[in-house]
């Protein structure tokens, strides 16, 4: 089956998950470290407030002073981190498939362009897609998805002793209590 956004969808660029765990609060897009700049620009001529906040970090010495950053991660507009500040929810225009646009899809992230696709060997389509959950898989029209996550796989890819994980500090009131900010080492 190819794979095809269900009518209206915009689920992917509004709902943000905690992950991995709830204490490392909701993650935004990821952002690579040479996209940064190319986001923040469009931004700015949109006048649009944007926040990029590190995602994965890696460093030779157990110290977060020493950290190199392999990729950030573009945070949600509301104050529970969803929703992309590039989602056009309010001019009432819609995407081809009638959900709402993205105003920079041209030059939408790497990351956005792989979704639904997770991994490659074997395919598999994050089950919170909404078609993936209705169809669970699709075999076929993902060359373009395939090939950008092998990107970001390879951009991602380190053999550094320490690796690290920050957390945003962003989520839903009642779970704030749990999440914490700043970098937390992946053991
Ligand atoms: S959640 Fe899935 S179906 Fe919905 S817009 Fe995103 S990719 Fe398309
Ligand atoms: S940049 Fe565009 S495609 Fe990516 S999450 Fe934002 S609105 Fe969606």
């Amino acid at each position: 089956m190819e794979f095809r956004c269900i009518e209206e969808c915009s689920q992917c660029c509004v709902e943000r998950e905690y992950y991995p765990r709830k204490e490392f609060g909701k993650i935004g897009v990821l952002i690579l470290p040479e996209e940064k700049e190319k986001m923040e620009q469009l931004a700015k001529k949109m006048e649009l407030d944007i926040s990029i906040l590190p995602r994965i970090g890696i460093s030779q010495k157990r110290d977060p002073e020493s950290i190199e950053i392999l990729a950030y991660q573009m945070m949600g507009i509301e104050k529970n981190g969803n929703t992309c500040p590039f989602l056009d929810i309010e001019t009432g225009k819609k995407s081809p498939h009638g959900g709402f646009p993205c105003n920079v899809y041209e030059d939408r992230p790497l990351a956005c362009k792989t979704y639904p696709l997770i991994e490659i060997d074997p395919i598999t389509l994050d089950q919170k897609c909404k078609f993936c959950k209705e169809h669970k898989t699709a075999d076929s029209n993902l060359n373009s998805e395939i090939e950008s996550l092998l990107k970001i796989k390879n951009k991602m890819s380190t053999d550094a002793p320490f690796v690290w994980r920050y957390a945003t500090g962003v989520g839903e009131e009642e779970d704030k209590p749990q999440i914490k900010t700043g970098w937390i080492l992946e053991e």
